[in-house]
């Protein structure tokens, strides 16, 4: 079944249009990968499907539209963000981040047993619920801003660039991590990635996306074989 359809997506800035028409689909339990350069509008897609910036197309969500809906509705359908830059509140601690990820749920219950699921899954949250999120590490901040996503329950997860400024270590146990999200609790994901190779381990599919338009798209495995992805996101 697809779970997100998007049919030419435009999005911009005031004047400045940064999408011209993006074209994309993620099928229920996938994880999609959508690469590109510096500019192209991978973060501006991301806004837009979170409904924190307006946006033209047409984009359903189980079969339903999304235009309109402001980012606590669009948590409320099943489609959670974490942001670049992690965005976690700094002056909470760990646990209030990630209630504050549940603000839209009132089964007190089912809340805390998702917090012991999300610190069970990425234990050096454990060891730190009343620790102020600001004086998290970066690689712990992340952790943070992804569990907190996940206390909406959603059914897609959409993950900016979650690589960004952390060591290869802790970004290797972050993606083991997300691998692991996707396949066992049953969650879509799309990520916007920098790091093709990493990426490309993560997800069965690849948008490829230049100045605003999806210019192709792939399973990974193809784009691992295409010739000239490989010289210009792979660097071999
Ligand atoms: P990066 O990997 O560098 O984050 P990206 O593919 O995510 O790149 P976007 O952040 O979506 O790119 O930006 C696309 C274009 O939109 C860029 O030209 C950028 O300058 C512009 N842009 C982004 N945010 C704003 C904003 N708040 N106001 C005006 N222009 C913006």
């Amino acid at each position: 079944m697809t779970l997100l359809s998007v049919q030419n997506l435009t999005a911009g800035y005031g004047q400045a249009r940064v999408l011209h028409g993006v074209d994309l689909t993620i099928e229920e339990g996938e994880a999609v990968v959508v690469l590109g350069a510096n500019g192209a509008g991978k973060t501006t897609t991301m806004r837009a499907l979170a409904g924190l910036i307006g946006f033209g197309g047409r984009v359903e969500f189980e079969g339903s539209p999304l235009a309109g809906l402001r980012p606590d509705a669009v948590v409320a359908r099943g489609v959670s963000l974490v942001p670049q830059g992690r965005g976690t509140f700094p002056h909470l601690t760990v646990l209030e981040n990630l209630h504050v990820g549940a603000a839209l749920r009132r089964d007190k219950r089912g809340i805390k047993e998702d917090i012991e699921r999300w610190c069970g899954v990425f234990p050096v949250l454990a060891e730190r619920t009343g620790q102020a999120a600001g004086t998290l590490s970066g690689g712990e901040q992340q952790m943070l801003a992804v569990a907190r996503a996940l206390m909406s329950r959603p059914r897609l997860l959409l993950c900016d660039e979650p690589s960004l400024g952390l060591a290869p270590k802790i970004v290797a146990e972050l993606f083991g991590i997300l691998a692991t999200i996707n396949r066992e609790q049953g969650v879509s994901l799309l990520l916007v990635e920098q790091n093709a190779e990493l990426a490309l381990a993560l997800a069965g599919r690849v948008y490829l996306l230049e100045v605003g338009r999806v210019i192709a798209s792939g399973t990974a495995a193809e784009f691992r074989e295409d010739e000239t992805v490989r010289r210009a996101y792979l660097g071999y």
